[in-house]
């Protein structure tokens, strides 16, 4: 494949290893010139030394393989010696896998939960955001940062995004709300048939697709393949909303962001979290929804935790809000006691009114 193997003989220490990494990283690195334009290639080493790491063949190059996977995803420096905590790691890993596995098959560690979000006029719950919570057996409870990356190297991303989906769809079909947000990752878009298996699970779910709403990054929408934005067409013609998670984050340009077809932008709390610290700042928070409303786009405000937050994202019209200020993620159970308490002071307004 795109791996290459280097030995080296008689070393008198790292520094030399080191030497020949520098080489090849500045060699491999270094621009060319294709079709008229400049090419870069990355590159990244793992390094084992006998006899430390072992004096088997098969052993050395299995623990420079560890190393390589550590180089690669620790940015900074392209290469990586193996050490004994790296092999542990890579074991926890792996662990958690089979774990995760096993946990999707019996399914009665996942949970879904639901944070509300409410329209900025009149605090109204909205709509809901479905996360996904893991209750290990042995752990207790992980976060979806770390287990959905886990999930989305084993291949399990899939299956795990499907449970999500469904049961987010099966709980909240009957709740009179907007929307029903459910994140996706990069990986279930790219697949060829994702947009009609989700419409299948709407058609048996009987959640209508306006009511559902895909939460996807900054980096999916732009970095996706063809299948990805056949999917997202397909799925925008049957009326899924796209929602542009964690906004603001990326690298992209306001301006470039505000062209991407999307029905709503999720200001991070990064950006919600400065609020207050400076003009600079609540003019950034302020130019975003100024700009998203001049193309027909719907905000809303994540990790909203202060008073303060929440006054400035009403004045400055903002359209829903969603945090800790308002209200955590809650069990399903929980929610329909809010839902059944907001329609008994709906029905009760009426009945005054009439
Ligand atoms: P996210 O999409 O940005 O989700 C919001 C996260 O912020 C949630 O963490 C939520 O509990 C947390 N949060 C809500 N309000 C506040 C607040 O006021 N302050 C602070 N500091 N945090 C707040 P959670 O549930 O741990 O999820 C973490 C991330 O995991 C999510 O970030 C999302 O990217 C991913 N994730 C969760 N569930 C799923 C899923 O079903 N599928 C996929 N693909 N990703 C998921
Ligand atoms: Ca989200
Ligand atoms: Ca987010």
């Amino acid at each position: 494949g795109d791996e290459f193997a280097v030995i080296m003989c008689d070393i008198r220490g790292r520094h030399e290893v080191e030497a020949l990494c520098r080489e090849i990283v500045a060699a491999a690195t270094t621009p060319f010139d294709v079709l008229g334009g400049q090419a870069m290639v990355g590159i990244s080493i793992g390094i084992a030394i006998a006899p430390a790491a072992g004096l088997d063949r098969s052993e050395l190059a299995r623990k420079a393989d560890i190393a390589l996977y550590q180089a690669k995803r620790g940015g900074g420096l392209n290469f990586a010696f193996f050490s004994d905590d790296m092999s542990q790691a890579v074991r926890q890993r792996r662990e958690l896998e089979t774990d995760l596995g096993r946990a999707l098959k019996s399914g009665t560690e996942l949970d879904v939960v639901f944070q509300p979000r409410y329209a900025a006029e009149g605090l109204v719950l909205s709509g809901v955001e479905a996360l996904l919570r893991w209750h290990h057996p042995r752990i207790g409870a992980i976060s979806p940062y770390t287990f959905i990356g886990l999930a989305e190297d084993c291949g399990l991303i899939n299956p795990l995004g499907d449970l999500v989906l469904r049961r987010a769809c099966t709980a909240t079909r009957a709740w009179d709300l907007e929307a029903v947000s459910v994140n996706v990752s990069a990986i279930q878009l790219r697949q060829g048939d994702f947009a009609e298996r989700v419409l299948t699970l709407l058609d048996e779910t009987g959640m209508q697709p306006g009511r559902l709403e895909f939460e996807i990054t900054e980096s999916t929408l732009i970095g996706g393949s063809d299948a990805s934005a056949r999917n997202l067409a397909t799925l925008r013609a049957a009326g899924v909303k796209i929602s542009l998670d964690d906004f603001g984050t990326g690298h992209s340009s306001l301006s470039y962001l505000m062209r991407l077809e999307v029905d709503r932008i999720k200001i991070d709390r990064s950006f919600v979290r400065a609020i207050g610290e400076s003009a600079q700042s609540n003019s950034i928070v302020q130019a975003i929804v100024t700009m998203a409303h001049a193309v027909g786009v719907t905000v809303t405000a994540e990790g909203v935790e202060t008073q303060e937050q929440q006054d400035f994202l009403v004045a400055i019209g903002c359209d829903h809000l969603q945090g800790y200020l308002l209200s955590p993620p809650l069990s399903a159970l929980r929610m329909i006691e809010i839902i059944a308490d907001k329609d008994a002071r709906r029905a009760k307004s009426d009945i005054e009114a009439a």
